[in-house]
């Protein structure tokens, strides 16, 4: 075959057919269907190889292109910045990296240093190697587990599988690293614990209990996402954060927020953490950095923790960590005039006011539609839980939800579904437009998904 070219497409889907190995796929279906190839955006909306048009309801799949597609002035910065000066590695800063790094700490107060890497994964490990290097060098070897939560994920390298909290992600990829530790989720929906008149503190004491049973000596830190993503959109119930910082404080265990999907405006604040007056060690951003622009990644920490590795009289005192495109520019000049769209066209004030409107058409849909359990969400980041039976809470199974996904893409929207809990448990709607999403674009996806569910499920 001759190699595909930019201008014949149908050699490029044969040639993606034939050579690409897609993420989250099962391969079988080619067999039958063409490969989806995307070739051109434009604000939410997305063209295929086919021609085909869809409003893209989940920023990229993957909650990614915050402000949307075709932005000239990111595609400008990029180049101009890669022609003066691409990259280079190790100790030396950029331009762009320092100048980023400052807008990014200020809105961020308390937090002071950013170390760059290149994806969400990368980043959650290295704030892992922070937590054992501190364990190593302050504590003697102690306080060096991780925990994390049921239903949150952290990344696809193998420390950050360890301490996902989906089964069905993670079920293939053992053995894991020792000393990552799970605590019970905190969706009130399917509540571990009956009917419990403060779930949110009962959520967050589930969390001490763990600390106790493991030894308080050998937890060094948590890792939390605000807004849980992939495992079902949960967002955390009433009186759980302030627990959670303080049993954080009462036992010595570092906070860790992954702001892989809430961060940089995705819940309408410009961490999702700032939604609940928290104040983290740690705070680890991807996705929305840079929206798809270049690959950025960011592990940033307060003053306190940078410090410990500042021991000038001990060769291994510092951190001995390098990420080889961490010393891309391409990534933090993106960053830099993405942040300056979010704040000249107020996107975190329409995500907000967007983020309402979504909300409302949800609890509308539900109304209408039995097979709606539960909808729940903080800004342009929502979900709607699709079930068997309302009164049981009985999944609705994962096929069946497929089929509903389908039939909104039918009506030319692509939402995602979510919850990789367990396996065969993927029963959530995933909405996550861009932050520029308008009224009756928020109408168009609602009211695709209410024509999909009377199609599949009457
Ligand atoms: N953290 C969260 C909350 C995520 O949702 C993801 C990816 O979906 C990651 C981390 C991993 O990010 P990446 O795929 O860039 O490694």
């Amino acid at each position: 075959m001759d190699t595909a070219t930019f201008n014949d497409i149908g050699a490029v889907v044969e040639a993606d057919r034939a050579h690409v190995w897609h993420h989250l796929t099962q391969h079988k279906a080619f067999e039958t269907i063409d490969p989806r190839v995307v070739v051109e955006g434009k604000g939410l909306r997305v063209w295929d190889a086919t021609g085909r048009e869809t409003l893209d309801a989940v920023s990229g799949g993957v909650w990614t292109v915050n402000v949307g597609y075709g932005r000239e002035s990111i595609a400008n910065a990029v180049r101009d910045q890669l022609l003066k000066m691409n990259y280079f590695a190790g100790a030396a800063g950029s331009v762009p990296g320092a100048i980023f790094a400052q807008m990014l700490t200020d809105k961020m107060p308390g937090l002071t240093r950013v170390y760059y890497s290149n994806s969400g994964s990368e980043a959650n490990e290295k704030a892992y190697k922070m937590v054992r290097q501190i364990a190593h060098a302050k504590h003697g070897g102690k306080k060096w587990k991780i925990l994390y939560r049921e239903r949150d994920y952290h990344g696809t390298t193998i420390a950050a599988l360890a301490s996902g909290g989906q089964e069905e992600r993670k079920s293939m990829y053992g053995p894991f690293p020792e000393g990552f530790i799970p605590v019970p989720h905190c969706l009130e929906y399917r509540s571990q614990w009956g009917d419990v008149a403060d779930y949110g503190l009962r959520a967050a004491n589930a969390i001490e209990e763990v600390i106790l049973r493991e030894g308080a000596d050998t937890v060094g830190a948590i890792i939390l996402e605000p807004v849980t993503a992939g495992g079902g959109v949960i967002t955390p119930p009433e009186g759980y954060w302030p627990r959670v910082q303080e049993i954080c404080k009462q036992y010595g265990l570092l906070l860790i927020i992954d702001e892989v999907v809430c961060g940089v405006g995705r819940t309408g604040k410009w961490f999702g953490y700032q939604q609940y007056d928290i104040q983290p060690d740690i705070v680890t951003m991807a996705k929305g950095l840079a929206s798809g622009y270049a690959a950025i990644s960011c592990t940033v920490t307060t003053e306190a923790v940078f410090e410990m590795f500042k021991d000038a009289a001990d060769p291994m005192a510092h951190f001995r960590d390098i990420s080889t495109f961490g010393g891309c520019t391409a990534g933090p000049a993106a960053a830099i005039e993405n942040m300056r769209i979010i704040e000249e066209e107020d996107l975190l004030g329409n995500t907000t006011a967007m983020g309402e409107r979504l909300m409302g058409n949800l609890h509308k849909l539900m109304e209408k539609h039995s097979v709606i359990g539960d909808v729940r969400g903080k800004g342009l980041f929502c979900g709607a839980e699709l079930v068997a039976d309302r009164a049981t809470k009985e999944p609705m199974a994962e096929s069946k939800v497929a089929a509903v996904v389908a039939a909104v893409m039918k009506r030319g929207v692509q939402i995602g579904m979510t919850n990789r809990s367990l396996p065969g448990f993927n029963n959530t709607l995933c909405l996550s437009p861009a932050l520029i999403v308008t009224a009756a674009q928020i109408d168009q996806i609602t009211d695709a998904i209410d024509g999909a569910l009377t199609e599949v499920c009457g």
